[in-house]
């Protein structure tokens, strides 16, 4: 097969030659193959990777299921997403991992790289089987009770000293608990004037503060899942300046979107569509944490993908889940935020989005930049298209959209995973 006519990471047009799931030639003007693809000049990225997607299998087949999930991952251009832990039984034994990595095998969209818990059913109360995971057919990298902190600072001492045995990492979701019982929304401002309980910045800033003095001690390496606050961002960057094994994530959202539409968007005021963990936080978080993703100081994009079915996002502001559908929007937002500002080129994206997430998740076969030799995992994007964001199009299962509405930049043409195409002309294949 040869790709026609794409410019890889932005530059000049060129084409690609895929053979036996693998790229073989780069250059223009290749001919001779049966299957050509007319790329109509959009950028060719290296397929995305998702640090953090929740695909709800087993569990909760209402909201999502591996094969839904997989088909949202691959229209919103990614060819591997890491899946969570928190499923219905929790992903804590190899069984339930092995699970997980074989209907991703199945359904053929996107590979599923199952993450496994750190504490037996998120609990926080003894260490899962973290080496049985490792060593099972899923080969899990990253242990995490995401949804859930390993609050317990002895509990995770340990998780981080077991995963240097496989090179594996605790990807912690920080959040002190009793800083945020009953919490609602993002404490400031806003959540005053609404008399909504708050979610102070601290609560995520104390655990990321403790955990990279933990990795530190124990030499261990450590990843910070959302990263909410500018608080945070100094912690990081501080943690980094010393050399230590600590990596980081941003969602889509916090780089987008503030607390102040809680109280007044498009959508009306107190519109749970907005209510997500970590809580949407200021205008001056946002700004901190797009700089932090711009130099560094934050690795990745993780969309911490999150479907609800209606019935429990449609509902009053307090009873409503927390999360968001973020995979089939998330290179729009990352356009929108981060490379219309100037912030970040193509290349910076591909980095952000493929290269360093499958590097912290010691994912083989992905994250490598478009070259002669390199698994033909590729993403065609359109930069200049603008769409309208309609969640009756998703191929995910839920529509809990905060975009809703919205129009957004680009629009992904293409994903081939290992030069099988999964998505063609922005459909399904
Ligand atoms: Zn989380």
């Amino acid at each position: 097969m040869i790709i026609k006519n794409v410019r890889i990471l932005g530059g000049d047009p060129a084409d690609i030659r895929v053979e036996n799931g693998e790229i073989t030639a780069i250059g223009p003007g290749l001919q001779g193959a049966d299957d050509v693809v007319d790329g109509g000049g959009a950028i060719a990225l290296p397929g995305l990777v998702d640090l953090h997607t929740h695909l709800r299998e087993p569990g909760r087949e209402d909201a999502e299921t591996v094969l839904t999930g997989t088909q949202s991952a691959a229209r919103g251009g990614y060819t591997a997403v890491h899946a969570m832990a928190n499923t219905s039984p929790v992903a804590d034994t190899a069984g339930v991992v092995e699970q997980v990595y074989r209907l991703g095998q199945e359904g053929g969209f996107c590979d599923v790289q199952p993450v496994g818990a750190v504490t037996v059913g998120l609990e926080g109360r003894q260490l899962a089987e973290l080496g049985a995971m490792a060593d099972s057919a899923a080969r899990v990298r990253v242990f995490s009770d995401d949804g859930h902190c390993v609050d317990d600072a002895v509990l995770m001492r340990r998780a981080l000293e077991y995963v240097k045995a496989f090179d594996g990492v605790v990807a912690q979701h920080a959040q002190e608990p009793r800083l945020t019982g009953g919490a609602q929304m993002n404490e400031g401002v806003v959540s005053g004037r609404l008399g909504l309980a708050g979610w102070p910045a601290v609560a995520e800033e104390a655990i990321i503060a403790r955990d990279c003095l933990l990795a530190a001690h124990v030499g261990s390496r450590l990843h910070v899942c959302h990263v909410s606050t500018a608080g945070s961002v100094e912690i990081l960057r501080w943690a980094k300046s010393k050399g230590w094994n600590v990596t980081a994530e941003v969602t889509p959202h916090h780089l987008l979107l503030t607390d102040e539409l809680v109280e007044d968007s498009p959508n009306g005021s107190y519109n749970p569509i907005y209510k997500v963990n970590p809580p949407l936080r200021t205008r001056a978080d946002v700004e901190a944490l797009r700089a932090a993703l711009a130099d560094g100081t934050i690795d990745v994009v993780a969309t911490d993908h999150a479907p609800h079915p209606v019935e429990d996002k449609e509902t009053e502001w307090a009873a409503a889940a927390m999360g968001m559908v973020g995979l089939e929007t998330a290179l729009s937002v990352v356009q929108e935020a981060m490379v219309g500002t100037g912030l970040l080129d193509w290349a910076g994206v591909a980095e952000r989005m493929s290269l360093k997430p499958a590097e912290i998740g010691r994912l083989n076969g992905h994250g490598n930049p478009i070259a002669v030799g390199a698994p033909a995992n590729i993403t065609l994007y359109d930069p200049d298209a603008r769409i309208e964001v309609d969640p009756r199009a998703f191929a995910s299962k839920s529509r809990n959209t905060p975009y809703e509405g919205m129009t957004l930049p680009g629009r992904v043409v293409a994903t081939f995973l290992r030069g099988k195409p999964t998505v063609l002309e922005g459909k399904l294949v």
